[in-house]
């Protein structure tokens, strides 16, 4: 199994799939879908292409189980991200204890290692089926798990082949964005008695925010840890002479379970409550993704633990796909192996912790869907 995985891998991994919405006039994730239709059709699985965008379909393939069991969503995403400055992105090499290029470990090791066994799944008696959502767009807006949701797919739970260092992630923070407009009033440079400086009068929300940020660090949730808010951007003025009539604060805010949307634009409309009450400013939410957070209990967690006993379990630091399959009410744990250089220019899996990987994530679906 180790060697057709790692096969397969080579294969994903040469065929260049940027996310284009994360660099405008990339290859998108269309001839690595095709490839995996043409490699799970020879494989004899089940294989719908769902069409999320022009070009960038999300892939599902089947491994039918005989009926009754439980059914497994091994999801994986095959976008990756931006490739400016890797020398050979899409030629990955193998070394004795590590394979590299981009896009092997974030996820097509994920993608590969499914397929696999859903390959390997098939004549095994198991009777739930096991699901392979090759997914677009994980890197950028997450389109390829919202159309999956959206098509209704269901299953009773879900693997999310992220990179976790082989930690059994069952909750993670997740994210709101919002904007804070100030409002002035332009005039020229030479005449303070008509113009009123938006991007000064913003300057309270500045600080405010610094005091937040202090404050949501000494109150961490016990699994994810703290919440966190920055700016993450900010416009104002048009040009030297004259006085800023609008000043724009983009907001980010990790979020930990319990909290939404509705944080965020809380604690931001409170900012607001600093500056000058003459200054009109509004306050919006722009986007957002939910937490994850589900019981170590789940059955699709104690699968991945009877599997890989003595693995860690516990939260990621970054966000993933997981949160959506979860919010959609499918229970989703997020598993994969280790290796470095993500979003960095030299990306690698450590084949070490792959043969840990695979082996548990084949326990663990025989387990469940037995
Ligand atoms: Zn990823």
């Amino acid at each position: 199994m180790r060697d057709e995985i790692l096969d397969l891998l080579r294969e994903l991994a040469a065929i260049d799939s940027v996310n284009p919405d994360l660099v405008p006039g990339a290859a998108g994730e269309g001839e690595v879908a095709a490839h995996i239709v043409g490699w799970a059709e020879r494989a004899g699985l089940d294989v719908v292409v769902q069409d999320v965008e022009p070009g960038r379909p999300n892939v599902i393939v089947t491994a039918s189980g005989s009926g009754g069991g439980r059914s497994l969503m091994l999801n994986a995403h095959i976008d990756v991200v931006g490739v400016e400055g890797y020398a050979a992105p899409f030629q990955p090499v193998t070394e004795p204890s590590r394979i590299s290029g981009r896009g092997v470990l974030d996820t097509k090791v994920g993608v590969a290692t499914a397929l696999v066994l859903a390959r390997h799944a098939l004549g095994r008696g198991l009777r739930g089926d096991v699901v392979v959502a090759a997914v677009v767009d994980e890197e950028c807006g997450s389109k390829g798990t919202d159309a999956l949701v959206a098509s209704g797919l269901a299953t009773a739970a879900a693997i999310v082949l992220e990179p976790t260092e082989l930690t059994i992630v069952h909750a993670h923070r997740g994210w709101a964005w919002g904007r804070i407009t100030v409002h002035g009033h332009a005039a020229h440079g030479s005449r303070p008695d008509l113009g009123f400086d938006a991007i000064v009068h913003a300057a309270p929300v500045l600080t405010g925010l610094a005091a937040l940020q202090a404050r949501l660090t000494t109150l961490p949730h016990p699994v994810v840890g703290a919440a966190s808010i920055h700016a993450g951007l900010i416009r104002g003025g048009t040009e030297m002479s004259t006085y800023p009539a609008r000043c724009e604060i983009d907001i980010e805010r990790r979020n930990i379970p319990g909290e939404d949307a509705s944080t965020l634009t809380g604690e931001l409309t409170e900012l607001t409550r600093l500056i000058d009450p003459r200054v009109r400013t509004e306050v919006t939410a722009t986007f957002g993704r939910a937490p994850l957070m589900i019981s170590v209990d789940e059955p699709v967690v104690q699968a991945l633990v009877g599997a890989g006993p003595g693995l860690p379990i516990g939260a990621s630091a970054f966000w993933t796909d997981a949160a959506i399959l979860a919010e959609a009410g499918i229970p989703s744990v997020v598993f994969g192996p280790g290796g470095g250089g993500i979003h960095e220019t030299e990306e690698w899996l450590d084949l070490e912790s792959f043969d840990v990987f695979h082996r548990v994530l084949w326990q663990a679906v025989r387990s469940f869907c037995e």
